[in-house]
């Protein structure tokens, strides 16, 4: 699929310091944009905006159906029931503080405990601190193993009478792992407690499927799936987003406002204050369209066969350790190359026009468990290939020659 796959991204055949082809390998950060994306975005400033949800006049329609049709696109990339169960947020961050501060509000007291992970990334950790802050309750943790695997045993036994929700992410951002979503969420549900999935780094990688899963909040970002910038999701049932109160007050969210007493807008509007990003929100539907269009098994086959490889190229390397990668482990590598320095190592394989990204990757709890203060991560995309591998291999072995 590749070479074709590769002219829809213009960036791609960008020359670094006018002198090396890119290779991107920082996708896990963010993913490129193919043509289908910024084309549409682009024609809708051209020829459709309007403010939604607002105008009777011709554009504010078109652009209102332009809106609400993203929103299906999304209900059917993530099988959600109903298009009520989609809330336009800016991003998996800004979903995961919705669900803290909204679910907190309404159904945590002081000394009421969620469950996390050790692997998640800052976003899943501290808007459950600044919860904490406020209404003093208690973040419990689920352990990982050497191998980079959650400790399901330990997990079952954090559950107690005070447990009132688990957040933790679908994909590690860091070691690739994938975590047992379906089993976590089970076994949450038999102690009647919801589940939040940090979804950022599965939705670009394989099919995610809500209902399946059955997960009570699903949480993602467009940018990380060849969407644009500012503009992700938070999924949630509807029997917990009716029960929840509003993020943030404004327009769009309310029925009737007076200065006595403000009603608001159904599901899920009243997620939705002030003007939305609805241009981003066509971006994101033709992101969605564009990878379903190739198909999720065939972009997961592709990136399994390349992180295959890699894993392979690294092991027959000198010096080389990876971080706890799994078998079925998604297209995200994290590793260390004998005693060089994490950030010099990244600096000089940008020096060759390889991109990769280097530091704590916003998880520095399991950095700490790790005993490193950071890692360089390669991770990849639909529009990756072996010869890039090949590249990444190459420049290591450059800098490794140089120390
Ligand atoms: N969760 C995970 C696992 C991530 O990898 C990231 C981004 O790297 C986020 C959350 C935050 O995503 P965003 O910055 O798009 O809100």
């Amino acid at each position: 699929m590749n070479e074709q796959v590769r002219e829809d991204f213009p960036i791609l055949a960008r020359r670094i310091y006018d002198k090396y082809p890119l290779v991107y390998l920082d996708n896990a950060a963010t993913t490129q944009k193919p043509r289908q994306v910024v084309e549409a975005m682009t024609q809708e400033y051209y020829n459709a905006n309007a403010n939604v949800h607002r105008g009777v006049h011709f554009l504010s329609q078109q652009a209102t159906e332009l809106h609400e049709e993203s929103r299906d696109v999304v209900r059917r990339f993530l099988n959600a029931r109903s298009t009520s169960e989609i809330v336009f947020t800016r991003g998996t961050t800004e979903s995961i503080n919705l669900v803290a501060s909204c679910y907190g509000q309404a159904f945590m007291k002081p000394g009421d405990e969620v469950i996390l992970s050790e692997m998640e990334h800052h976003s899943n950790i501290v808007s459950w601190q600044l919860l904490q802050a406020r209404q003093d309750i208690r973040l419990r943790v689920i352990p990982i193993d050497d191998q980079g695997r959650l400790r399901m045993d330990e997990y079952e036994r954090l559950f107690n009478e005070r447990t009132r929700i688990v957040s933790v992410t679908h994909v590690s951002n860091v070691l690739g792992t994938v975590n047992p979503v379906a089993e976590i969420v089970r076994i949450a549900h038999q102690h009647g407690v919801p589940v939040l999935i940090d979804g950022a780094q599965s939705t670009p990688h394989f099919t995610v499927d809500v209902q399946a899963m059955d997960c009570d909040f699903f949480a993602f970002s467009g940018h990380k799936v060849y969407g644009p910038t500012g503009i992700g999701v938070l999924y949630g049932k509807e029997q917990w987003l009716d029960r929840i109160p509003p993020y943030m007050g404004g327009g769009e969210m309310i029925k009737n406002v007076s200065f006595e007493r403000t009603t608001f807008n159904d599901l899920p509007y009243k997620f939705e204050a002030g003007t939305p990003d609805y241009v981003a929100s066509t971006g994101l539907a033709r992101a969605l369209d564009y990878v379903s269009a190739i198909g999720m098994s065939r972009i997961e086959a592709h990136e399994r066969d390349l992180t295959a490889y890699a894993l392979q190229q690294l092991g027959n390397m000198p010096g080389v350790h990876v971080f706890g990668h799994q078998p079925q482990g998604d297209a995200v590598i994290s590793f260390r190359v004998g005693n060089i320095h994490h950030l010099d190592l990244g600096t000089l394989l940008d020096r060759l026009g390889i991109a990769v990204r280097t530091g704590h990757h916003c998880a520095e709890p399991l950095m700490r468990r790790l005993g490193v203060e950071g890692t360089v991560r390669a991770s990849f995309a639909l529009y990756n290939t072996r010869a890039e591998v090949d590249a990444l291999v190459a420049g290591i072995e450059r800098v490794r020659k140089m120390f």
